[in-house]
């Protein structure tokens, strides 16, 4: 079996550093990212936020009380996305194998590495290097043989961090460790193996595979090879979305001109779907099926791409003027989409989207 070298990317207080970074009066100061309202919660807290018992996932309405001079903002997602690109860029140019796992986490595998650094710990400390001096923004690294140490590891040195877990030394970092560190192993999972005795790796590993599988089923399975340190789980580069599209199939078929209130309908539904992707799409799709079963497809793609709903939602219902049938044929199905998705800055020649 081949040693794997996966480095983990965790980016400090993320939202909140890009705020603080971005506004200097907010600096030193505990800094909350949530929308107001009874049922928002905490998107991202600042360390200084932190101290007071702030955490992310919280309710924003609990925030308030454990910090009231805390500075609250709104969550301003198309700023970060635009900085979690640039991070992706920074990853890229050390492995293509990069595994986002949100805006601000990403897994690694440099086994082979692009630019030639012999150690993966070197590749961890160029990227954090890079990361500060070209983003001004702090991350912490996690490395070591798989993805699930990893990720412990990254959490280890935080914030500003580094930790390095060698083959060799896994043993010594594992069997310590309380079970509740251990992936997968929530509040349910260690009571139960609490009832059996099991605090830590070290008494995990006393158990036999047949008991843990008995207890737990296939997750028995991942708990005895985790506390062997154990996870053959690969890098899984992201495949870049091609497009986002909706569609849905009328009750009753109907003419061209009854189709408005659904074309309506999917572009919305498509255009926040677009929304969650880093790139911008170009082209708008309509695709329309007849009673008959014929598809028929009409694009457009604008000299900007569609930059709100609205300006989606005209397009797809112009498009239909390139549909050259019979005002009385009838369709059963309409769908609308997006698709030639670019980085922002090569689709945009309005910056003020990503400004
Ligand atoms: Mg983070």
């Amino acid at each position: 079996m081949s040693v794997r070298k996966i480095v983990h990317i965790d980016m400090d207080a993320f939202y909140a550093s890009v705020e603080q970074r971005d506004d200097p009066q907010l600096r030193g100061k505990p800094v909350v990212v949530a929308w107001r309202g009874s049922r928002s919660v905490v998107c991202a807290a600042s360390y200084e936020a932190r101290r007071f018992g702030v955490r992310s996932a919280m309710p924003a309405i609990r925030a308030e009380r454990l910090c009231p001079h805390a500075v609250f903002l709104p969550p301003d997602f198309p700023r970060y996305r635009a900085v979690s690109r640039l991070a992706r860029e920074i990853f890229k140019r050390h492995t293509d194998l990069v595994e986002p796992l949100s805006l601000d986490e990403a897994y690694l595998d440099v086994t082979e590495n692009k630019t030639g650094l012999p150690t993966a710990t070197r590749v961890a400390r160029a990227i954090r290097e890079q990361i500060r001096e070209e983003l001004n923004l702090t991350a912490s690294a996690g490395v070591a043989p798989n993805k699930f140490l990893a990720k412990i590891a990254s959490d280890w040195r935080k914030p500003d961090g580094l930790f390095v877990i060698q083959p060799e030394a896994v043993d010594s970092f594992l069997l310590p460790l309380p079970v509740g560190r251990l992936h997968g192993v929530g509040k349910v999972t260690e009571e139960k193996l609490k009832s059996l005795d099991v605090e830590t790796v070290a008494d995990l590993r006393k158990l036999d595979l047949s008991i843990l599988e008995g207890r737990f089923g296939r997750q028995g399975v991942r708990l005895y090879e985790l506390a062997r340190g154990v996870d053959q789980s690969e890098v899984i580069p992201d495949r870049p979305t091609q497009s986002v599209s909706a569609e849905d199939t009328f009750e009753h078929d109907v003419q061209l001109s009854e189709t408005e209130p659904m074309i309506r309908r999917l572009a919305e539904k498509a255009w926040t779907a677009s929304r969650k992707e880093v790139r911008v799409a170009r082209t708008v799709i309509l695709k329309l099926k007849t009673s008959e079963f014929k598809i028929l497809t009409r694009s457009h793609t604008p000299h900007a791409p569609p930059s709100s709903c609205e300006e989606l939602t005209d397009i797809a219902l112009s498009l239909r003027e390139r549909i050259e049938l019979s005002p009385k044929q009838r369709f059963r199905l309409v769908g609308v989409g997006l698709s030639n998705f670019r980085d922002p800055d090569e689709a945009a020649a309005e910056p003020a989207l990503f400004a």
